[in-house]
């Protein structure tokens, strides 16, 4: 592969620190080798300088809760009976490849996408983030992750045996589905404490799910196979029951604001808030009434559980939960902390440097800093002024994912 140096533009390196203008970052193989304040010294003579000039240059971003295998969320989609399972599989690749090109270098994934999907980015097979999978949700019976028709009907939920079924029943039952979960190649375990807006009539953002000794089970068996334990919880019990049993993120958390000391808790045990806003605007839109209602009043809830989550000190890591909502452009979700209150720094570090040490990865990727792997994006503009312009694929001229070019626009920019 050799030697990338990209020189003058204006580095954000993801650790929180204010931005550096004229800096340069010298790629070696896969990794980043050095990141200077000015020019770089003596180079070999093969090396590949990229001149940045006037544009800015970012860790390769990252969506901590996604679904990248949904594509809808009417029941026949959410099922995968609408479609050859072939076509969902070329359009989950499709959704992957553009994901990559947009300067998002990892996604976590909270359910629906299988490991193979993993093992065909690495194999080179298509081209995509890094991805950490979850492949289902665990929840008990009449949880989110338990799939039954607004009738009352299981009968149309084919069985995919890299998908395992992620209802318990009852304690004794968690430590079995968590093996099988990792068995099928999780990285993660998505579990759920709560409903939520889009969850059946009756199980809302604040009806709770799961005992806290089933949680205990379930985080203890999780980190004992050393994955972490991301948790969907809105509010209410379940998400009490969360915190308390030792999950490593809360992922939606809208109602965080009830009980601040929950927030203490999180902030002193180093758990993850995963706030999810753009979800929550799309469900506002939703045919359903129940679903736009949770959405409405869950809304102001979740700006104060932001503001009082920064406030405690708890770190925030952005993750758009598309998939059901289609797959808006991930920067969406920058833009929407911004919105409730972050400043574009904070936001920023949240899809970065945060989101990697959500994901446990931070020293790998996440910051552009010497020794880390090349994850970078270059950006034609300043951020920091419009984070909009992440969404836009005119304003995203090159991608490195590994020190390896995922995505080049810049030659047909005019020089
Ligand atoms: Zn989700």
């Amino acid at each position: 592969m050799g030697m990338i140096v990209l020189k003058g533009g204006t580095l954000i390196d993801g650790t929180g620190a204010e931005p550096v203008s004229g800096a340069t970052i010298v790629v070696r193989d896969q990794r980043i080798e050095a990141v200077a304040k000015g020019p770089a010294g003596e180079l070999p003579q093969d090396t590949e300088i990229i001149d940045i000039a006037g544009m800015t240059i970012l860790p390769g971003l990252i969506d901590c809760h996604d679904h990248m295998a949904m594509h809808g969320y009417d029941l026949a989609r959410r099922w995968g009976i609408d479609e050859p399972q072939s076509t969902r599989t070329l359009r989950t690749a499709n959704v992957l490849e553009q994901t990559l090109a947009m300067g998002y270098t990892a996604v976590r994934d909270a359910a629906g996408l299988d490991a193979g999907f993993k093992r065909a980015i690495d194999e080179g097979l298509i081209a995509g983030p890094r991805l950490v999978v979850s492949l289902c949700i665990i929840s008990p019976i009449g949880g989110i992750g338990d799939r039954v028709s607004p009738s009352g009907f299981t009968c149309c939920v084919p069985h995919d045996p890299l998908l395992p079924d992620g209802v318990v029943n009852g304690v004794a039952d968690v430590r079995p589905v968590v093996r099988r979960v990792v068995r099928a190649g999780a990285d993660v375990i998505k579990c759920a404490t709560t409903g939520g807006a889009s969850s059946r009539p009756e199980h809302g953002p604040r009806d709770g799910a799961f005992n806290l000794d089933e949680m205990q089970a379930l985080t203890e068996e999780a980190h004992a196979l050393d994955r972490r334990v991301m948790c969907h919880a809105l509010g209410g019990r379940g998400l009490r029951i969360a915190i308390e049993a030792g999950v490593d993120s809360i992922e939606h958390g809208c109602y965080l604001d009830e009980e601040p000391e929950l927030l203490d808790m999180m902030a002193e045990r180093g758990i993850f808030f995963v706030p999810t806003f753009a979800v929550y605007d799309f469900h506002r839109k939703s045919p359903l009434p129940h679903v736009r209602e949770r959405a409405r009043h869950l809304q102001e809830h979740h700006v104060a559980s932001l503001r009082r989550a920064r406030v405690a000190g708890v770190k925030v890591a952005a993750g758009t939960d598309a998939g059901g909502h289609g797959h808006p452009k991930n920067a969406l979700e920058i833009e929407c902390l911004v919105k409730a209150g972050m400043t574009p720094l904070e936001a920023l570090r949240a899809a970065t440097g945060w989101a990697a040490e959500c994901l446990g990865r931070e020293h790998e990727f996440g910051t552009v800093e010497k020794g880390k792997l090349a994850d970078v994006v270059v950006v034609d503009g300043d951020p920091l002024s419009d984070v909009t312009i992440l969404q836009d694929p005119d304003r995203i001229p090159l991608v490195l994912k590994g020190g390896r070019i995922a995505a080049d626009r810049l030659a047909k920019k005019p020089r």
